[in-house]
């Protein structure tokens, strides 16, 4: 079983919406829900650090 080392915001790349996120042990990063694809249909996302969101 792999474990999620890190909660984490994903802005997408194309429309700026934000989605929660997690990063695993694998260091691979997935979106909350399951989606791996922004409504907009965009499929490339930028981490959000915290810091910007506060
Ligand atoms: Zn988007």
């Amino acid at each position: 079983m792999i474990a999620v080392i890190e909660r984490m915001l994903m802005r997408c790349e194309s429309c700026g919406r934000g989605y929660a996120a997690r990063r695993l042990e694998d260091e691979t990063v997935h979106l909350l829900g399951g989606k791996d694809a922004c409504k907009c249909g965009h499929t490339a996302f930028s981490e959000l650090v915290w810091d910007e969101v506060l």
